[in-house]
């Protein structure tokens, strides 16, 4: 029997279904939700993402609308939608399904979404806003690890924690994240030097690299807890960043690919829907 135990997002997805399903049933009583997502062209992981997204929003009750503008748009042509976007009141949040097409500028119609309507929180405002302190909330995906943790009980207050990923979507956010929760935490990427002499000290590792079996047994402290963000599509498999039969022998407890992280993240992302909704009407 291997020692890790093996933490599935099945049970902190459906319990936080439940407890988001029910705040958009008390603000859907003058109407219902309303998500538009925006896609450029026919990406095909834009559109997995989008399908996964539509079966999240109608598990807890959102209208979601998908909006797929033309492959050769303009940054201004994408820009320009969600500024009529973000004037129509009967829009309530407003996401981006990347990638976008290689012409447009992202971080332009990212920064175009009204932030009272980024659902995603990864305009230049809502990142702000969680980096000063005057929010917890988050992008998707660096919440989804919070709550898992906190579904399974495991502290984090004090704890030392490694993150290893420092993008905008993920790594960045949950280390401002982990702090709000007196985390200690150190953030890696492809430039730190001698990678597991700093993970193995971890007693919480988090990966989200994209770079399946990057973690190794080598990797982990003995007593860590593991939660594996990668998702990397090869040969029609969902591949993690962590090499997960040497680590389930090491670690003392370790999430899946697929099936740990990916489940939670679209209610957390449902979740600072409602959030932003409630936020208009106080
Ligand atoms: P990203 O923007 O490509 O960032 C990857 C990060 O990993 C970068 O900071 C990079 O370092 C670091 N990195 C790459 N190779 C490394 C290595 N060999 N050693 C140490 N660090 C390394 O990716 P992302 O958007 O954050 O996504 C990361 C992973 O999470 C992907 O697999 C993605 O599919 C997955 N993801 C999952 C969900 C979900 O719902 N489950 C949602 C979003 C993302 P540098 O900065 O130095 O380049």
């Amino acid at each position: 029997m291997s020692k890790a135990e093996v933490w599935s997002g099945r049970g902190p997805a459906r319990a936080l279904r439940a407890a988001v399903k029910e705040r958009v049933e008390r603000l859907s009583a003058d109407g219902l939700l309303t998500l538009r997502m925006i896609r450029v062209g026919d990406d095909p992981s834009a559109q997995g993402y989008a399908r996964a997204v539509q079966r999240g929003c109608k598990r807890v009750g959102v209208r979601a609308v998908m909006d797929e503008l033309p492959a050769d748009s303009s940054t201004d042509d994408v820009v320009e939608h969600v500024q009529a976007l973000n004037a129509d009141a009967g829009v309530h949040g407003i996401l981006l399904g990347f990638p976008l097409a290689g012409q447009v500028d992202d971080a332009a119609i990212v920064d175009a979404i009204d932030p009272a309507k980024d659902v995603d929180r990864l305009t230049t405002a809502a990142i702000g806003e969680l980096f000063a302190g005057h929010t917890t909330t988050g992008p998707a995906t660096a919440a989804a690890v919070i709550e898992l943790l906190d579904y399974y009980e495991e502290p984090i207050d004090g704890r030392r924690v490694v993150v290893v990923g420092r993008s905008n979507v993920v790594g960045k956010p949950l280390w401002a994240m982990l702090l709000a929760r007196n985390a200690t935490t150190t953030v890696c990427h492809s430039r730190t030097v001698d990678l597991p002499a700093v993970t193995s000290k971890a007693e919480i590792l988090v990966v989200a690299t994209g770079s399946p079996g990057l973690i190794g047994a080598e990797h982990v402290g003995g007593d860590a807890v593991v939660v594996d963000v990668g998702t990397t599509y090869r040969n029609g498999m969902v591949l993690g960043d962590v090499e997960f039969d040497a680590v389930v022998e090491r670690a003392r407890a370790v999430t899946p690919v697929p099936g740990g992280i990916g489940p939670i993240t679209n209610y957390c992302l449902m979740r600072n829907l409602v959030e932003l909704v409630e936020r208009r009407s106080h």
